[in-house]
């Protein structure tokens, strides 16, 4: 269970100087745009959680507000700050950088940011990447394409290499866009800055296009490649009903978690199986899917699946390797169904066309859409605020329209995945031809 002192935020110290912000709250009562250093976003958000807890209200499990504070810890006339991308592609990663530049430009008055380029490699001087002074200028129009403008990398390097780095650029904050495996390389460059006790901030922005990061909401980017994604749904729908006996099998991202899958699916109501690694199928039997499937093609003459990549590896071989960061390889599920699909039609001496699509690399590259650039900027605003405040060893997050500080043990101690026992894969049920249970 998660307890209050789980989501304390470390800081690097006492706030000693005023928010050059305060021009803005001229006029206006400074607690409307200031957050309050004690208010803070309930972890629980239902009656029932809350009416059963026995322990004081001042021991219930709470968020730190995100946001502007009236006192901040560094001096912006001095402050540097590095950027850095690191990871796969997600759209809204130049809307992020762009967002941090401005806000510490125009906001802050800071104007020493260094982005770092491909990713944690970039802050290895051996690797011979020159970082990239970013202004205002440069990151103009960036949100306007998708990828990074910095690059990005995978593939471990060295936290202590890296702390050299930023004490020799004299780096105070160092902001990391990326995923799971970043999160844990920020932890390990935020213990090496404690053993040294230097006064250098690590605040993460969450970066994760399959939405399986916990305790942050949904992430950016997320929205944009579901959309995406319901785009080849709808092209492969097409595709299988133009055809006698089409199927259509449309793979998407989704190595532990189905969110992609199960929010593309329901955006259009084109598919009729939905496959997640978080819900077994079996390919034989009364419920399994070849023949739910034949089921499907004979009653309405075409069918279209969604399958997450990572779905029903349990039918795939281990592949036993990795890449670079050590993430191991999946099996590849989509040729075994599309054999084992192929050959089914074959027995039953039944016509097929099979229309397989993976549109995957052309999710990840897409700039974000106006909503999710809307999301990066304020991400972003988020997270600088919070560097600027001394924060440390956190990601920002925003749960129920609230923005919140998440410290980063937290969100790297767990996946955040699909239950199979939740509204969100009863409303996939109910939008698909599907067996309630195919295992
Ligand atoms: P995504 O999986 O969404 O593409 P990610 O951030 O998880 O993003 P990875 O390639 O796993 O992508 O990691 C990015 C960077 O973080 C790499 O440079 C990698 O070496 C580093 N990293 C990954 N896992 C760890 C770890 N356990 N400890 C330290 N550093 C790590
Ligand atoms: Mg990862």
């Amino acid at each position: 269970m998660t307890t209050l002192a789980d989501l304390q935020v470390a800081t690097l110290g006492p706030c000693q100087y005023d928010s050059p912000l305060s021009s803005y709250v001229a006029g206006r009562q400074t607690n409307e745009y200031y957050v309050s250093e004690t208010d803070r976003v309930l972890y629980d958000d239902t009656v029932d959680l809350l009416s059963g807890r026995t322990d004081p209200i001042d021991q219930w499990p709470s968020f730190e507000t995100g946001g502007p504070r009236a006192r901040i810890f560094h001096d912006p006339a001095t402050m540097h700050v590095g950027v850095v991308t690191c990871g796969g592609l997600c759209p809204g990663l130049n809307d992020v950088i762009r967002a941090v530049t401005l806000e510490l430009y125009t906001h802050y008055g800071v104007t020493q940011v260094t982005g770092f380029r491909n990713g944690y490699a970039g802050l290895v001087p051996d690797l011979g990447f020159e970082p990239v002074t970013l202004t205002p200028q440069l990151v103009g129009a960036i949100n306007e394409r998708g990828g990074t403008i910095l690059g990005s990398s995978r593939g471990a390097q060295d936290p202590v290499v890296i702390v050299d780095r930023l004490v020799e650029l004299e780096i105070d904050a160092l902001i990391v866009i990326g995923g799971d495996g970043s999160m844990h390389g920020a932890h390990k460059i935020v213990q090496e800055i404690s053993r040294r006790g230097l006064p250098i901030g690590v605040v993460g922005i969450p970066k994760t296009i399959d939405n399986d990061i916990p305790h942050i909401g949904q992430s950016f980017g997320f929205a944009t490649a579901f959309g995406e994604a319901a785009k080849a749904i709808a092209a492969a729908h097409i595709e299988a009903e133009s055809a006698e006996n089409g199927v259509g099998l449309v793979k998407l991202m989704g190595r532990h978690a189905g969110f992609i899958a199960c929010y593309a699916a329901l955006a259009n109501h084109d598919a009729d199986f939905v496959l997640i690694p978080e819900v077994p199928f079996a390919l034989d039997g009364e419920n399994g899917l070849l023949r739910s499937l034949a089921r499907r093609v004979t009653n309405h003459g075409s069918a279209v699946i969604v399958l997450a990549e990572g779905a029903g590896q349990e039918h795939t071989v281990e592949t036993g390797k990795s890449d670079a960061s050590g993430n191991s390889r999946l099996g590849d599920i989509a040729t075994i169904l599309r054999d084992a699909i192929e050959k089914d039609f074959r027995d039953r001496g039944v016509p097929l066309t099979l229309k397989f699509l993976d549109p995957g690399y052309g999710i990840r590259a897409v700039a974000a859409d106006a909503s999710d650039s809307v999301y990066c900027a304020r991400l972003a605003q988020i997270a600088v605020h919070a560097a600027m405040s001394g924060r440390t060893d956190m990601v920002v997050g925003r749960r129920r329209h609230r923005f919140v500080h998440v410290p980063i043990p937290l969100v790297i101690s767990r996946r955040h995945s699909v239950a199979p026992d939740g509204d969100l894969w009863l409303s996939v049920l109910e939008s698909t031809a599907q067996p309630l249970d195919m295992s």
